[in-house]
């Protein structure tokens, strides 16, 4: 990985986005943007908490990896997400340290960005998502 990482924005799987929303908005965060993103069956909704970001997940079909994760844990932390300038040497670096990317390689993910999963039995229980952000944004 390179020196450039930061974090990006904690995830956290809910059943319900409307009500989620409300309760972080509650707490002052406040929302930038709400989206599908198809590729993951997933509503995503982003709040600002300063540099980093809050995300909220709720699927939106039973094909969702984040429908299993609702099924089998309940709502919480879903993943924790690295903002790295370039997503190829990343999952090279990756590679190279054995971690694996699951599914394999990058895929269009919220926010018109580049993403990939680290697979959390390589990262100590915790699914690391990289998203691909030039320097500065
Ligand atoms: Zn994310």
């Amino acid at each position: 990985m390179t020196a450039r990482v930061r974090l990006d924005h904690v995830a956290v799987a809910v059943c319900d986005l409307k009500r989620a929303l409300e309760t972080f908005q509650a707490l002052g965060l406040r929302c930038e943007a709400v989206e599908d993103v198809p590729s993951e069956h997933v509503r995503t909704a982003f709040l600002s908490a300063g540099e980093v970001a809050v995300e909220l997940l709720q699927p939106t079909s039973d094909l969702s990896t984040v429908a299993r994760f609702l099924a089998s844990r309940g709502e919480g932390v879903h993943h924790v997400a690295l903002r790295i300038p370039d997503l190829r040497a990343a999952l090279e670096a990756a590679a190279a340290a054995g971690l694996s990317v699951v599914p394999p390689g990058p895929r269009p993910g919220a926010r018109g960005r580049r993403v990939a999963f680290l697979h959390p039995k390589d990262t100590f229980g915790v699914l690391v998502e990289l998203v691909e952000a030039p320097e500065g944004r």
